[in-house]
């Protein structure tokens, strides 16, 4: 009976030693109730506090679940007492109350880091400027053929609340920069980098090359048996991987050059190679549009091709993806003239693939909260391909002073049925009317989803 107990105490001891840890979690949206959710059947004593106004749906699951929150407001006292901290992907450094959880050196991580403690699944890490929804999504199109796979990260339901209710096997995480910053030991099976631009400086002090490694922390606990696909016709990817060293299997993929490992295209076929074991899939079929999106599919194939997909099953799929909603979204053909809503276009790299994939005269709706943007890049394709602008945002100038002198038709207006009146007048049959930002959508909208469906509903009024 002694000898029970005394294996019994220290059972118990260990268990209080995690059990009774104290978990506050900053921010009451989606990753942070997941995140509560979890942590509390985990045994951790949770707390979730927000400094804005928590959503009534998340507000619900919260007091369903007994777990105590408060909104408008941190309180210090119920924070610095915590043995762990996760810090919602929105809150940034400079906010005084992370200084000072810093400060007193309270452990802080990410959702996915924090939900990746609690599964053995295969994890499918994608990070990027752009297309990291398109390729996330697409990836998983392909694998839940044959595999049980979750789709998490930035999309849908968080990835601590699937763990939570579905444990699959595998797992395709859309990963953000903000979520790789509060990561310690996360670390995927299989990364994959789909391009570097300058985005949300703000964030990183306004030094392109703290964004870079952020980005980058991807692959800083990969192994050797661990896998890095990333695009090989990014300078900004290169010029970093000449610097420093990774421990992964690289597999880069490319539009312009052979790979003797990984993807390139040939005579419009991609050619992927891993491990001698060699796959063609023709592009023709693919049902994305656009240069960017054969990078995408690239990325996705050869994620399928390490796991073992079938070819028959990857070029299947590629051929039925039809695409993520906002993003070179098809909407009607009107008079012959196609409508399409890339609104997910929030800077000037999505745009200028949007763009380039244009393959008749077009109308271009551009505009909203510029971040900065630089528009020299884009010259060409007004030149060849746009035929009227309209300038759609609170502040136009900028787009006047770059576009002014470059088209004929250059508009300004702040309403989107307006401007898809306009659109719709200037055009003529077989053009395209393209909505395609380049800028943040805020100024006039509540954000790119309610942008977009502004968008579709004037086109479907017309
Ligand atoms: P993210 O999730 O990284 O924001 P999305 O897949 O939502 O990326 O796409 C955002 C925008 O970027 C869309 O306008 C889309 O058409 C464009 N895009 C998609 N893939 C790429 C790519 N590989 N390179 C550049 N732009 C892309």
């Amino acid at each position: 009976m002694d000898c029970w107990h005394f294996v019994g105490y220290y059972f118990y001891s260990d268990i209080e030693d995690t059990i009774m840890k104290r978990l506050v979690i900053l921010g009451g949206g989606e990753s942070g109730v997941g995140t509560a959710l979890l942590a509390k059947a985990k045994g951790y004593q949770v707390f979730v506090s927000d400094k804005g106004e928590i959503k009534k749906q998340y507000k619900d699951v919260l007091l369903n679940n007994e777990i105590e929150f408060e909104d408008k407001q941190h309180t210090e006292s119920k924070i610095l007492n915590a043995d762990i901290i996760m810090k919602s992907p929105g809150i940034p450094d400079k906010v005084a109350l992370v200084k000072q959880i810093r400060k007193v050196g309270i452990k802080v991580v990410s959702e996915i880091e924090f939900a990746s403690y609690y599964t053995d699944a295969t994890l499918i890490g994608i990070t990027g400027s752009n297309g990291k929804t398109t390729t996330a999504t697409l990836i998983h199109h392909l694998l839940k053929q044959v595999l049980d796979v979750g789709l998490a990260g930035n999309i849908g339901d968080s990835f601590a609340k699937q763990i939570l209710e579905k444990n699959h096997e595998n797992y395709v995480l859309e990963i953000s920069s903000f979520q790789l910053d509060d990561i310690i030991d996360f670390k995927p099976k299989i990364a994959i980098l789909t391009n570097i631009t300058p985005d949300h400086l703000d964030r990183y002090d306004y030094k392109f090359e703290n964004y870079i490694a952020s980005k980058f922390r991807i692959v800083e606990n990969q192994t050797a048996e661990d896998y890095f696909i990333y695009d090989a016709d990014d300078e900004v990817i290169l010029d970093w991987l000449k610097s420093n060293s990774i421990k992964s299997k690289a597999l880069p993929f490319s539009l312009t050059n052979v790979v003797d490992e990984g993807a390139y295209l040939d005579n419009n076929k991609i050619i992927i190679t891993i491990d001698n074991n060699q796959i063609i899939m023709p592009t023709e079929n693919i049902a994305l549009e656009g240069k960017h999106n054969i990078k995408n599919a690239m990325a996705a194939s050869t994620v399928a091709h390490l796991l073992r997909i079938r070819k028959q099953t990857i070029r299947e799929s590629l051929e039925n993806f039809q695409g993520v909603e906002h993003r070179l979204e098809h909407v009607l053909k009107i008079n012959k003239v196609q409508y399409i809503n890339d609104s997910k276009a929030t800077n000037v790299n999505a745009t200028y693939f949007a763009l380039e994939s244009m393959d008749a005269p077009t109308v271009w709706i551009v505009g909203g909260v510029d971040k900065g943007n630089n528009y020299n890049e884009l010259f060409p394709f007004i030149n060849e391909k746009v035929k009227a602008i309209i300038c759609l945002g609170v502040d136009n100038a900028k787009l006047f002073e770059a576009f002014g002198n470059m088209v004929d038709v250059i508009i300004e207006t702040q309403y989107m049925s307006e401007a898809v009146k306009i659109a719709y007048k200037v055009s003529e049959a077989g053009d395209n009317v393209l909505l395609s930002p380049a800028c943040a959508s805020f100024d006039l909208f509540e954000n790119y989803e309610d942008r977009g469906r502004q968008f579709k509903n004037a086109v479907r009024n017309l």
